[in-house]
């Protein structure tokens, strides 16, 4: 099986570094022209799209904040002056802002649910309508897909991260209300559920002692590499995985499983 996505054109948000930055390179590779979205950091996501570019590949950095409506719209209008059209949008961007429940603040709530949540509301609407406007052109079977990075904590409670947990939860009943909404337009919605990756937002417990007490809790026995996410993000947002819809995909090494039952229970 190979995965093409020749002739597409994906923006993938929070691309900057992490999961995003991975994705964005795999689609790239798979022959995508890529948006990479950063919020903060310019440096990086220019660097991203130079390196695809030096490879042959299509790519742009695109600054904006996924929370505020207004970058929301002109990212995706962006990727149609740029390329004419949106075909795939991976809604990545996240962030944790961690306390126990009765320290934390309603802002520290708020912050979460507006970039995990709302953004990736915002974004996927302008991305529906957009795929709406240009109909099916010619370059997939869909009139366009829309990959949710949600979390393990979609359906794990997390103490201590009620924020995070909310919003991922939120995550998952959004992706699959807007998969039943929009199917019928040949708009496919799915959602990416990642156990513990390596990455910059929990370099805390993948590291040291603390990476041998997360490993308790990964049936399979090691740590995810952002390169397990990508690979499996590029075949769901590609013709490959055409009758997915509306579904997550785990990818954590079995942490959603119940571990601590392995011993039996
Ligand atoms: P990361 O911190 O490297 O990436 C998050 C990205 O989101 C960063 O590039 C950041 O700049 C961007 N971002 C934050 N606020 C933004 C905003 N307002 N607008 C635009 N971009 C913004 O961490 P990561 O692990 O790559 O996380 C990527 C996604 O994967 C997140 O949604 C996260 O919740 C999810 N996730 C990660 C793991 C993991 O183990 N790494 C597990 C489950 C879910």
């Amino acid at each position: 099986m190979s995965v093409s996505l020749t002739g597409q054109v994906a923006l993938v948000t929070g691309a900057s570094s992490g999961l995003g930055l991975g994705i964005a390179h795999a689609l790239a590779e798979a022959g995508a022209a890529v948006g990479i979205n950063y919020n903060a950091h310019a440096e990086p996501a220019e660097q991203a799209a130079a390196e695809i570019i030096a490879l042959g590949g299509r790519a742009r950095a695109l600054k904006g904040d996924v929370s505020h409506e207004p970058d929301a719209i002109a990212l995706v209008d962006a990727m149609v002056r740029e390329w004419g059209a949106l075909d795939i949008l991976v809604a990545n961007s996240g962030l944790q802002q961690d306390a126990p429940v009765a320290e934390m603040t309603l802002a520290q709530w708020d912050k979460v649910i507006a970039v995990n949540l709302t953004g990736q509301f915002l974004c996927a609407r302008e991305a529906i309508r957009q795929f709406r406007k240009q109909g099916r052109r010619g370059v997939s079977k869909a009139a366009g897909k829309i990959l949710c990075m949600s979390s393990v904590h979609e359906v794990i409670p997390w103490a201590g991260h009620v924020n995070y947990a909310a919003s991922k939860g939120g995550v998952g009943m959004m992706m699959r209300t807007l998969a039943q909404e929009v199917a019928s337009d040949g708009i496919r919605v799915n959602g990416i559920a990642p156990g513990a990756i390596r990455t910059a937002i929990n370099k805390a417990e993948t590291e040291g002692e603390a990476a041998e007490r997360l490993l308790r809790l990964i049936p399979y026995g090691r740590i995810g590499e952002a390169a397990d996410v990508a690979k499996a993000a590029t075949w769901l947002v590609s013709d490959e995985s055409d009758y997915v819809v509306g579904t997550t995909l785990f990818i954590d090494g079995g942490m959603a499983l119940y571990p601590e039952f392995r011993g039996n229970g």
